[in-house]
């Protein structure tokens, strides 16, 4: 990596913008960089989530974020700056459009056709409005999820049974960790060594091997990981008759061409080849998706829990001829769902001072203020598990009502001056209101709206109105085109009353939406948090 590519998020206490909202969301920008996948590219995860349009547009955001004052909001059209406008106070001071394409024309080839030609970008969920943290982002997704299956399925005990899963990227280097804090052990097949070597240097991996007997023995103690092409691997074990008690899936198989490396080709050889024939070569990733369901289907008849896990694997397996791949499980239907119905979903903060000691203490006040054990354990586990990624932060699925309450406390002790910088909050776009994938977060809705998207925008425009500081809209998914819509927010606790206010309106509206859409949607359970929190046509007062 050059030096005029290579990016840190700033530290510290000095202030390059004109106040912390700016300079928060400037450090984020960084910060998605400086743990992205391939920050020399500006790839943050998933394949090609990318953080800015290309490198001018970096420099352009970077510069508008600087000179951005109180009462001005910055406008970003995929991942480019586009224009300054006066607002309110308390107005959001960046609102983005990321990926969007309308209805009829959101096929991947024209996404494609206008990305090449450097009109639009895909953001991912989370990287091109700089909300992503590394893989811890998703380790609390795959522990949570893990957690659900075995209060399902084991007792509420993972102990001792075998996950087999596949990729070791961005968010699928989170598995090794969560199947080991989940107290089981694994074999986790990647098709890049590279990606093995990394994970086992970090620790979350015991051991690594390219052969499928030496995993299999391997994995009767800890988590393994298989260099190895998860189509290839699943069929052979399924052929021998292994069938593991949970399997699942993290390849990028949302993107056939640069996402899932098809069976018979070496790493150099799909890279060559995309760019020569990319139909041909996503025609053979797909062949091999379905490979890898029709195994995973075994599994399942042979008494295995076999779930997707987000990835959109059965899509591109059914479009490759599987007509039962949808018998496999969408997890966010199966066992996400209850927790949405509570507003419970992937809220992460940030200490912007880089400092682990504020970390820590964030940690411990999020301890000592849970409602929920859950919660406790959680924390616990992470402070053991988890190492520092860029800036100092923490994902932690809290609920409605649990967001603003603690992000409120948080911002009591920036005034106070006990911590070293103001702190920023944010989440995953895969939450109760900021989702619709009818693949994935909405799957299955009781009421048939899984593929509606007005909640997601209502959840922007309504977050934008409760002065979050920033909110974005993004489209894409699957092929980069069509699949799903959602909204991401970020605000700043910068200790001060206004921000209080931000923090209490945002994070209850954004929960509370989310609340009453599974309400609207028949769910018992979000009827009942509504009632109880007086959501709805006639709420109660709010936070502040
Ligand atoms: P990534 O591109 O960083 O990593 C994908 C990994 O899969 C790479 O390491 C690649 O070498 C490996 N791989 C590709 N083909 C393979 C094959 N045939 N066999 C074995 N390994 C193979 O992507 P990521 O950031 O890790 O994301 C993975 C997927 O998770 C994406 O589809 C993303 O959309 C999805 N996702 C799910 C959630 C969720 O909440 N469940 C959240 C975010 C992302």
């Amino acid at each position: 990596m050059s030096d005029a590519t290579r990016v840190t998020a700033g530290r510290g206490t000095e202030l390059r913008c004109g106040g912390w909202r700016q300079e928060g969301l400037l450090r984020m920008l960084e910060n998605v960089v400086e743990v992205g996948e391939r920050p020399e590219d500006l790839v943050v995860y998933a394949a090609r989530a990318r953080a800015a349009r290309d490198w001018e547009s970096f420099h352009a955001l970077v510069a508008a974020l600087r000179e951005l004052r109180e009462e001005e909001t910055l406008v970003v059209q995929s991942g480019k700056p586009v224009g300054i406008f006066p607002s309110p106070a308390e107005a959001p001071i960046v609102v983005m459009a990321c990926g969007n394409i309308v209805g009829h024309y959101a096929t991947p080839e024209n996404f494609d056709d206008l990305a090449a030609r450097g009109l639009i970008m895909w953001g991912g969920l989370t990287a091109g409005d700089w909300q992503y943290i590394g893989f811890q982002g998703v380790l609390q997704g795959v522990y949570e999820l893990l957690q659900a299956a075995s209060r399902e399925h084991f007792g509420g005990s993972l102990a001792g049974r075998l996950v087999l899963t596949a990729g070791l990227g961005g968010m699928g280097s989170a598995q090794p960790l969560a199947i080991r804090m989940s107290g089981a052990r694994g074999i986790v097949v990647e098709v890049d060594e590279a990606k093995c070597a990394r994970a086992l240097r970090r620790g979350h991996l015991d051991s690594v091997t390219d052969s499928v007997d030496e995993a299999l023995a391997a994995s009767a103690t800890g988590v393994v990981g298989l260099v190895g092409n998860a189509a290839s691997v699943y069929r052979a074990l399924a052929g021998n008759g292994v069938a593991p008690d949970v399997v699942t899936d993290l390849t990028a198989a949302h993107d056939a061409l640069y996402g899932y490396c098809p069976e018979g080709l070496s790493l150099a050889e799909w890279s060559e080849r995309r760019q020569l024939e990319p139909e041909a070569v996503a025609a053979l990733a797909r062949a091999s998706m379905a490979e890898e369901v029709e195994a995973m289907l075994r599994f399942k008849a042979a008494g295995s829990v076999v779930f997707e896990n987000g990835n959109n694997l059965r899509v591109q397996a059914e479009a490759a001829g599987v007509s039962q791949a949808f018998e496999v499980d969408g997890f966010a239907e199966r066992y996400i769902r209850p927790l949405f119905c509570r507003g419970i979903g992937p809220f992460r903060w940030v200490a912007l001072s880089g400092e682990e000691a504020d970390l820590a203490t964030l940690d411990h006040l999020a301890r000592e203020t849970a409602g929920r054990e859950e919660v406790r354990s959680w924390i616990d586990l992470a402070r053991q598990h988890v190492e520092v990624q860029g800036l100092p932060a923490r994902s932690c699925w809290l609920g409605h009502g649990e967001r603003s309450a603690f992000a409120l406390a948080v911002n009591e002790l920036v005034s106070a001056g006990r911590l070293a910088g103001p702190v920023l909050f944010t989440r995953d776009h895969f939450d109760a209101g900021g989702m619709t994938h009818p693949h994935i977060g909405t799957e299955g809705m009781a009421d048939g709206s899984s593929a509606i998207s007005d909640w997601p925008i209502l959840d922007a425009l309504l977050l934008s109105v409760s002065g979050a500081d920033l909110v974005a809209v993004h489209a894409g998914g699957a092929g980069y085109a069509g699949y799903m819509q959602s909204a991401g927010v970020t605000i700043v606790a910068d200790g001060t009353v206004a921000a209080a206010r931000r923090l209490a309106r945002s994070l209850d509206a954004d929960t509370g939406l989310g609340v009453l859409r599974y309400a609207d949607a028949g769910y018992a359970e979000a009827r009942s948090v509504a009632d109880s929190a007086g959501l709805g046509l006639r709420r109660s007062e709010a936070t502040l």
